[in-house]
């Protein structure tokens, strides 16, 4: 089985995210990079279902060149080769863009199975996944908590509000995980030592056949208008029990219609 993980290399997690006052747009050169937390996971996943039915697993990454220690860190947790998009001329593109330059990549691939995170830990806007499968032509199945291949179909439990659904299809297809769907592993010595010899495949958006009318800033369609922060939280209400805590809480409850 042939999968393809699309996982974002961000800035790291200590770091304080700054944002271009000019281009509203997050500072992301000269920031310590990391593998997304969220596509370590979706990385996980289809080493363990390459472990289990065999195949191989490439990372596509589409990022600048502080991504490469992102794409090393895939590899050295098992992934096989990996895919690194990256040229000024994708600086910019806004979701669909990034989705264009993902797709063409992969269709270059040999494919049974997309694997992508619901969202990224930076931007999360959560709609890669589903342009991406829009592009490629496969079904999109999203919020997956659990995936099972069998032969030529693939089974998730979707999480749903309530519990989860149970949703097939048949390969090939596209899969977004949800975070909490399993505990990605630690490359280990050997697989960081043995990461410096594998493959990262480099491609420009002229490689991929992509020009200015559809990735970066001027193929963006999004336009970032403002930002600003978050309204301060108001104060919390405390409830003093008299021996009517309960009833207090529950009418509190009510009122916000939670319950
Ligand atoms: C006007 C505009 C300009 C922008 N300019 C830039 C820019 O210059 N540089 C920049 O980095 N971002 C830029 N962005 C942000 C960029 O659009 C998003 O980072 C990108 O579209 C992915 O969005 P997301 O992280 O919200 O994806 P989500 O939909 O939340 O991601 C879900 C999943 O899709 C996959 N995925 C998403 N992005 C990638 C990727 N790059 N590589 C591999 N897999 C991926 C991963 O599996 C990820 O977990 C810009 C956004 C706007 C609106």
């Amino acid at each position: 089985m042939n999968i393809i993980v699309c996982g974002k290399v961000i800035p790291a997690s200590s770091v304080t995210i700054e944002i271009d006052p000019n281009t509203k747009r997050m500072v992301r050169r000269g920031a310590p990079h990391e593998l997304d937390p969220a596509a370590a996971s979706a990385l996980e996943e289809g080493l363990r279902l390459t472990e289990k039915h065999g195949g191989a697993v490439t990372i596509v990454t589409m990022g600048i060149s502080d991504a490469t220690i992102g794409i090393r860190n895939a590899l050295a947790m098992g992934a096989n080769s990996a895919i690194h998009i990256l040229d000024d001329a994708l600086v910019g593109s806004d979701a669909l863009g990034t989705a264009k330059a993902l797709a063409a990549a992969i269709k270059k691939e040999p494919f049974d199975l997309i694997i992508c995170a619901s969202e990224s830990s930076d931007s999360y806007s959560g709609i890669v996944p589903g342009q991406l499968a829009r592009l490629l032509g496969v079904p999109p199945l999203t919020f997956a908590k659990e995936i099972a291949v069998e032969g030529n179909k693939i089974t998730i439990k979707r999480q749903s509000e309530s519990g989860y659904d149970v949703v097939e299809a048949e390969l090939p297809a596209l899969v977004a995980v949800t975070s909490g769907i399993n505990e990605p592993r630690y490359p280990q010595l050997k697989g960081i030592m043995g990461a410096k010899k594998k493959e990262i495949k480099k491609y420009t958006a002229q490689d991929l056949g992509l020009g200015p009318e559809q990735v970066g800033a001027s193929g963006a369609r999004e336009r970032v208008l403002t930002i600003g922060r978050p309204p301060a939280r108001q104060g919390g209400k405390v409830v003093t029990d008299e021996g009517d805590g309960g009833i207090k809480i529950a009418d509190f409850l009510a009122e916000l219609k939670v319950i």
